[in-house]
């Protein structure tokens, strides 16, 4: 726990947020300015930065996010597929550094750009 992150905060119920799921290590909620018709970010309770500073003690709990990402893409009403994405350090345009996996789907998904 960090007592200055926002999603800490949210995590906490201390600041308001649009919750999706919760159990006893995860959090899920609707992202405040989403990028597609369903955008919302799913975080481990436990605060850890980014993807960065994860290590093998956190193989379970990495391992929960993703097979449960699936679960409420689909109760989000995903049937079709959905974008995962996890945002990791300055370098990958990370804003809240609380480790996050936004999942977007709905309407048109493009390819990923390309540089070539
Ligand atoms: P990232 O750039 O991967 O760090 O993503 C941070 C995300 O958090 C952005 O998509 C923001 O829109 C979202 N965000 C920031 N503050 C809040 C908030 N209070 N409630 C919900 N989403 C938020
Ligand atoms: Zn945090």
């Amino acid at each position: 726990m960090s007592n200055d992150c926002i999603f800490c905060k949210i995590a906490r119920g201390e600041i308001p947020g649009n919750k999706v799921y919760e159990d006893d290590e995860l959090f899920a909620f609707h992202d405040i300015h989403p990028v597609a018709p369903v955008h919302f970010m799913l975080i481990p309770k436990l605060h850890i930065p980014s993807l960065m500073e994860t290590g093998a003690s956190h193989a379970a709990l990495l391992g929960k996010m993703l097979l449960l990402a699936p679960r409420l893409a689909k109760e989000q009403g995903l049937d079709n597929g959905f974008r995962t994405v996890i945002n990791t350090g300055k370098g990958g345009g990370q804003e809240v550094f609380h480790l996050h996996i936004h999942i977007i789907g709905g309407g048109h998904i493009p390819p990923m750009v390309r540089r070539d």
